[in-house]
């Protein structure tokens, strides 16, 4: 059976990915370094002989070949995601870590993946596309993004590790494949990672106030994780997905402040909303096209908000 590497196995989308390719009885090496992972996401997993973990920094390793034997997939998730400054967890506290994961890092997993002839998966974002001004964003939209404003060190850092995975594709004819992932919410995200959905459940299960951030009438499209994941082993192991650039998500546009009256109802809760600032350069809507990954994939989302909120707001009930 194959041998698979992920990058970022302990975080929220990694993990979910790591449990799903075990039961599809594929050997997984996870690889991470645990800055805004977490070994308790993993840690049934531990136990499984086909799973083996690598506490390690992709972006630092002097002798990173040297960890791996066979591989014949890589997924790189490694990367610190979430916006949110008041969260400990937040690229905006891990900007060099950021950087150099997406950078350093995406030339050592491209250096593995060509070293070892293994196929390769980047995991880009719908940041790469900015405040955007068209809608909803095709991959062909080149996106508008402030160089060097607060979300710059991921939203840049996702662009150059996109930049390096062509430049490996073109030059050394690696297999390779982006895929740029829109806001995606489950069980297992970080209860203090500071993404929305998590931060808006937490808060009506605790009776405190629901933080708005602004107006509330910025956009964004939520996945289901089981979704997203199917996506993703569909854009690593489908055949015809060399070279392609495709955006995973659900096209189903919502309001923020859509999103926290639906999380009060459903948790039946009297916590108030409130409104902060909205922090800079928060993109005011967002809305994936997703043509491509229908027709190259045979892939769209299954799950609906309401079921999928139901699934979170259960997870983080008994969590808590
Ligand atoms: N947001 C909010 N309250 C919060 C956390 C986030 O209103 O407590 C807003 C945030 O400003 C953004 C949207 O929700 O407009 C999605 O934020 P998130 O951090 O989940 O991800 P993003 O899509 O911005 O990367």
């Amino acid at each position: 059976m194959s041998n698979i590497v992920v990058a970022g196995g302990a975080g929220f989308i990694g993990s979910h990915l790591c449990k799903r390719l075990i039961e599809e009885k594929y050997t997984v090496i996870c690889v991470d370094n645990l800055i805004t992972g977490a070994e308790s996401n993993i840690s049934d997993l531990l136990k499984n002989p086909q799973f083996s973990f690598l506490n390690l920094d992709i972006s630092k390793e002097d002798d990173f070949l040297g960890h791996f034997q066979d591989v014949d997939y890589i997924f790189h998730l490694a990367s610190p995601a979430s916006p949110n400054k008041k969260s400990e967890r937040s690229y905006i506290n891990y900007p060099i870590e950021t950087m150099l994961a997406n950078s350093a890092g995406t030339y050592n997993l491209l250096t593995l993946a060509k070293e070892k002839n293994a196929k390769f998966l980047f995991t880009s974002t719908s940041e790469v596309y900015g405040n955007p001004a068209v809608s909803p964003q095709p991959e062909t939209y080149f996106g508008n993004v402030n160089p060097n404003g607060i979300r710059s060190v991921y939203d840049e850092a996702k662009r150059f590790g996109e930049a390096m995975t062509f430049g490996f594709h073109r030059k050394y004819g690696v297999d390779t494949r982006i895929v740029r992932i829109f806001n995606t919410y489950g069980p297992f995200m970080q209860k203090d990672d500071g993404r929305v959905v998590s931060t808006f459940i937490n808060q009506a299960l605790e009776g405190s106030a629901l933080t708005i951030f602004g107006d509330g009438s910025q956009t964004r499209s939520f996945c289901y994780i089981d979704d997203m994941v199917e996506a993703l082993m569909k854009a690593l192991f489908t055949q015809n997905t060399d070279g392609e650039v495709i955006n995973l998500g659900n096209p189903d546009e919502r309001t923020i402040t859509e999103i926290a009256q639906m999380v009060k109802k459903m948790v039946s809760t009297d916590s108030e909303i409130v409104h902060e600032d909205l922090p800079q350069d928060d993109p005011l809507k967002r809305k994936p096209d997703i043509t491509k990954a229908k027709n190259l994939l045979g892939w769209e989302p299954k799950i609906s908000l309401e079921e999928g909120l139901t699934k979170t707001i259960e997870y983080f009930r008994n969590a808590s």
